[in-house]
């Protein structure tokens, strides 16, 4: 695996995810920006349904009421016509209008005029010589035009009740086809308002009702004399006979949504519209909410996603610091000459350094697994477990300890140890770490330190120091057991004389010589032999009481002789010694310790120089030396 691509992958991860966050927000942005596209137009497309719908049978309502004020006016000139020239048409046709007037419903007024303009009959309970309606727009139309068709006329307001009202209007002829006068039925303006108002078009929406030419005949406004008679659009659209329409009015918000519907049977239309804010408004508000929470949650997403996006960087970059680390720790682990071994709980290895190929001669593939004490010397493996064992239950954080390995070719090594217990962060113990090394050269060292440090170099016996030591252990311990503790010293006779005679070189060996045979005399384990300084020895005997002092002593004299090593300035010819000899009982005298004996055994020793040399004298003793004949002895 190559592992800088894989680096750059997971740096790259970050970017990824932020794409990806950034992605999904954009999408779920354009998925709602385009459902609640879909939602306005829908609502549009409802609004224009229904205002098609109200202005369809709006349309149908209109006709109605003009059919029934038409087939009035068509009774009216057809009574006119059909009774020209008898004396009681007028009165005939006023009766037969009083007669009618409370079945016109929705119809304000029927009249007829003359050619004059004279009111010949009406509905309206009014004086009919006070009116002339020769002026009227519909009047002046009708006397001009030979068409006899219907006439719906702008608003004009009624002379006889002061209302507005719409005019339809038919002309009526004499029997020789001149212009016999008008008869003309009037609708009031505010019925239609006050019927349209009663539709839910919105505040702004309009409901209007137009002539042909687009003038305004009644809308659901209050009837307004400016407007009423206006051109109701500016381009009136006569094909199809219904559609939509858009357009935007001066000083409005918003375009308005509209829809016309042309009558079939008579010249006008209608005319709903909404202004689009309007039918929109509900829309908007709700579609604010919508968008308000969802660019809420857009933002907890976006910040939740800066947040794990954060995390995803930090633990990068940790990854990194963890990885840079654990570089360093293998230059150490595998570098350092020591072998560092991580020890589980289980106190099996679970990582050992290189260097265990050097030190033990294992690779660390073989050990890992294994016990960490299998190598230890079975004498040593006690300590170690209870090293592990006081690591385990915290007593210490730390120990050393030195002990002996079994290397892979059975060779045993020193190897000294420092054992620490490692902690994972909440304080629970996890294993340990063991760093080792090959003490054994130092171990050797110390053992010739040790040895040089109580022996003599030039004899091989124990050396003064250590006799010290030797004469204290053993004198304590016969004061607590109660026995007997003898010293033998031991001078060479003449010795200044043989230096001189032969030599430094040959005094040195003569003392080597003499040193052996007191080695090989002082027999027992527990007997020490110990050069006590220049051409003097002591013999230290536990446990051995004035008979056994006294034998030894002799033996060693009889030793040398036996060694006959030339002294020819020493009487008999050969190296001779001096032996002064002396027991104690330390746990029965009264005595001053350990120096009284080496004391005692000095008086005996210098008793014995006196006494001519080459013989044995004990301390308070007397002793029936062969070499001399005289019994010798000195005071204790
Ligand atoms: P005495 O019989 O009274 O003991 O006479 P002596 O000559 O043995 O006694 P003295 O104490 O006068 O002399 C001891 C001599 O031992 C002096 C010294 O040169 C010699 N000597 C001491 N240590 C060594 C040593 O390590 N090597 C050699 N070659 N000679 C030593
Ligand atoms: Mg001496
Ligand atoms: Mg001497």
């Amino acid at each position: 695996m190559d592992i800088g691509a894989t680096r750059a992958d997971l740096s790259r991860l970050p970017v990824w995810a932020a794409g990806v966050l950034a992605l999904v927000c954009g999408a779920i942005l354009a998925f709602s920006g385009w459902s609640e596209w879909e939602t306005r137009n829908n609502e549009l497309r409802n609004a224009e349904i229904e205002l098609g719908n109200l202005a369809r049978s709006l349309t149908q309502h209109v006709e109605d009421t003009f059919e029934l004020a038409d087939s009035l006016l068509r009774g009216v000139v057809t009574a006119l016509e059909r009774d020209e020239g008898k004396p009681d048409r007028i009165e005939r046709l006023q009766s037969f209008l009083t007669a009618r007037k409370a079945t016109l419903g929705r119809i304000r007024g029927i009249f007829a005029y003359d050619e004059t303009g004279a009111w010949l009959a009406t509905t309206e309970d009014v004086n009919l010589a006070n009116y002339n309606n020769a002026d009227r727009d519909y009047f002046v139309h009708h006397r001009v035009s030979a068409d006899r068709s219907l006439l719906i006329a702008r608003p004009v307001q009624s002379k006889s009740s002061g209302q507005w009202v719409i005019t339809l209007s038919r002309r009526w002829n004499r029997g020789d086809g001149r212009f016999g006068g008008v008869v003309l039925a009037t609708i009031e303006v505010a019925y239609f308002s006050q019927f349209y108002r009663k539709f839910d078009v919105g505040q702004l929406g309009t409901i209007s009702l137009a002539n042909r030419d687009g003038s305004v005949l009644a809308d659901n406004a209050d009837p307004d004399p400016q407007m009423l008679g206006r051109p109701i659009l500016e381009t009136i659209p006569y094909h199809p006979t219904s559609g939509t329409l858009h357009f935007r009015r001066l000083g409005e918000p918003s375009e308005r949504l509209g829809f016309y519907q042309h009558a079939q049977r008579y010249p006008f239309f209608i005319l709903t519209t909404r202004l689009e804010a309007d039918v929109l408004a509900a829309w908007k508000r709700d579609a604010l909410v919508r968008l308000a929470v969802l660019v809420g949650l857009i933002a907890l997403v976006v910040a939740i996603g800066i947040f794990l996006v954060k995390q995803l960087l930090q633990r990068q970059q940790l990854a990194a610091a963890l990885a840079a680390k654990e570089v360093n720790f293998r230059l150490l682990a595998e570098g350092s000459s020591d072998i560092v071994t991580r020890i589980e709980l289980d106190e099996c290895i679970g990582y050992v350094s290189p260097s265990t190929m050097r030190v033990l001669g294992w690779h660390p593939s073989q050990l890992l697994g294994k016990r960490a004490l299998s190598g230890v010397n079975p004498l040593d493996r006690p300590q170690l477990q209870e090293i592990l064992d006081q690591l385990r239950k915290g007593v210490v954080d730390e120990a050393r300890a030195t002990y002996r390995m079994r290397r892979r070719d059975k060779s045993e090594i020193w190897v000294e140890a420092t054992i620490r217990a490692t902690r994972r962060p909440d304080g629970e113990l996890d294993g340990f770490v063991a760093v080792t090394r090959d003490v054994t050269q130092q171990k050797t060292l110390q053992g010739r330190l040790e040895t040089l440090a109580i022996e003599d170099g030039l004899t091989g016996l124990a050396n003064r120091r250590r006799f010290d030591e030797r004469l204290l252990e053993e004198w304590g311990r016969a004061y607590r057991d109660k026995t007997s503790l003898a010293l033998l010293m031991i001078d060479i006779d003449h010795f200044k004389a043989f230096n001189d005679t032969y030599g430094h070189p040959a005094g040195d060996e003569c003392l080597h010589t003499v040193a052996g045979i007191l080695a090989d005399e002082a027999q027992r384990s527990a007997d020490m032999a110990a050069r006590y300084g220049g051409e003097e020895f002591a013999i230290l005997l536990p446990n051995t009481d004035a008979g056994g002092c006294a034998r030894l002593g002799e033996r060693i004299r009889r030793a040398l002789h036996a060694a006959r090593i030339t002294h020819e300035h020493n009487p008999p010819g050969i190296v001779t010694a001096s032996i002064g000899g002396a027991i104690c009982r330390p746990g029965f005298e009264r005595s001053a310790g350990p120096a009284s004996l080496v004391e005692a055994a000095d008086r005996a020793l210098y008793a014995a120089k006196d006494g001519g040399r080459d013989r044995v004298v004990l301390a308070g003793e007397v002793i029936d030396l062969p070499s001399s004949n005289a019994p010798a002895t000195v005071p204790a």
